[in-house]
């Protein structure tokens, strides 16, 4: 039974980090009566690590990649949109072959995304020192992606919720979504949370790496798991970086599927002045300890890009958990098993930039309207995905 008393709304959102917050907006804007539940505050989950790329460059050409084009125009409107700033800065981005193995992937990778259409250019040495004056003297090939942004994550996520309130969402934080209520064909008909029962016509799992106990609540089931990542903050800095700046192999990080920390530099500076440093990917369940040895290796590859950096600083270090699925694709769409509930997750390093289609796709999918590209790749249930393991269960 669906609590009486008017607390029901065409969609209810669980989690309000970027992807349900770009979903709410979304929906919203569609004149949907949106509810956004989360169990913490305002975006305080993966979202809050995020350094807040918004990245094509790192994309081969397919599914991924339409979409991440696709997020980067919707970046751009809602730069232009949305009533809150959000530090959105559309800086391009500088991809930096390390050593002579990582020329030829490098230019190949190139060479495919420019035969769809991506904006990249191959610069040489001088090129490189021009755009990022202070990068190692011996670096001599690398790649400039103009379409490469930034934004703060949470300053965006909390843009986008402001505005879909205007547009008459609600946003409950520290409403923690216990269990599922189903109408008589199974379908979803609302949440059971720790501030009552709320009716709903569609329900959204954007729970990030907790997408999978979230599914488990309706009766589904998902194979997303958390993926450490470790990131660095440096103290204030004069103007020193100027492009989000990555070492070609972190492309490679993305896909290798290990416990042992993948780790490979990426740098980009923040309004503030300060630098962040990542980037490490760990399969180690929920747990968020620091690991020093992980730092040392991320600062030691930092500064194999910036020599500068050798005498720097560190404000803080910190880690997060992001949404990793196996087959490196987000899932989004309706559960074939469980009708009216749909997920916006599994978008693993790379939820922010691609929130913005993201929540698109969702409200294609409920509005039944046009979506932003091909949902099929992303949907529920496709041959690549597995079941999860029993730690992605876990409460994080
Ligand atoms: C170190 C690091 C750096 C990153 N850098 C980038 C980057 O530069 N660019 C990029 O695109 N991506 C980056 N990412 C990845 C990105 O942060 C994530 O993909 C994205 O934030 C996921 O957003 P989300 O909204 O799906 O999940 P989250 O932000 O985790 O939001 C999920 C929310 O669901 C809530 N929730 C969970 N269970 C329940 C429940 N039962 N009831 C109610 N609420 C619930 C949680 O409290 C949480 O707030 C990075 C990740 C890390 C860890």
């Amino acid at each position: 039974m669906v609590a009486g008393g008017g607390d029901t709304f065409d969609v209810v959102v669980v989690g309000s980090g970027v992807v349900g917050a770009a979903c709410a907006y979304e929906l919203a804007l569609a004149g949907r009566h949106v509810l956004v539940v989360d169990r913490g505050g305002l975006a305080a989950g993966t979202t809050a690590s995020g350094e807040g790329n918004v990245l094509v460059s790192d994309k081969p050409p397919g599914p991924e990649l339409d979409l991440a084009r696709a997020s980067v125009a919707r970046w751009a409107d809602y730069a232009a949109q949305l009533s809150e700033p959000f530090e959105y800065d559309p800086k391009g981005g500088v991809v930096v072959a390390t050593d002579d193995a990582g020329r030829a992937p490098l230019a190949d990778l190139v060479a495919r995304q420019r035969d769809v259409g991506l904006a990249a250019e191959l610069v040489d040495g001088a090129g490189l020192r021009t755009l990022e004056p202070h990068l190692a003297a011996d670096l001599e090939l690398g790649a400039h992606y103009p379409d490469d942004a930034q934004v703060q994550p949470v300053l965006a996520s909390s843009a986008l919720l402001a505005d879909a309130r205007r547009l008459g969402a609600e946003v409950r934080g520290h409403c923690d979504v216990l269990g599922f209520v189903h109408d008589r064909d199974g379908r979803v008909a609302g949440v059971r949370t720790t501030q009552g029962t709320v009716g709903a016509g569609a329900v959204v799992n954007a729970a990030g790496p907790w997408a999978t106990a979230v599914a488990r609540l309706a009766g589904s089931d998902l194979p997303v798991r958390p993926r450490r990542g470790h990131l660095l903050v440096t103290v204030p800095l004069a103007p020193t970086v100027h492009h989000k700046v990555y070492e070609a192999g972190y492309v490679d990080t993305l896909t290798a599927d290990t416990t042992d920390a993948q780790v490979s530099a990426v740098v980009e500076s923040t309004p503030s002045g300060t630098i962040l440093l990542g980037s490490s990917r760990e399969l180690v369940g929920f747990d968020t300890t620091v690991d020093l040895a992980v730092v040392r290796r991320i600062a030691a590859r930092a500064r194999r890009l910036f020599p500068v950096l050798a005498d720097v600083d560190l404000l803080r270090v910190y880690t997060g958990l992001r949404p990793w699925v196996p087959d490196h694709l987000p899932i989004v769409g309706e559960d074939p098993a469980v009708r009216g509930l749909w997920h916006a997750t599994g978008h693993e390093g790379a939820g922010i930039g691609l929130a913005p289609a993201t929540g698109q796709l969702i409200r294609a999918g409920i509005t039944d309207t046009p979506p932003p590209v091909d949902p099929l790749p992303f949907r529920v249930g496709r041959p690549g995905l597995r079941p999860a393991p029993v730690e992605a269960a876990a409460r994080g």
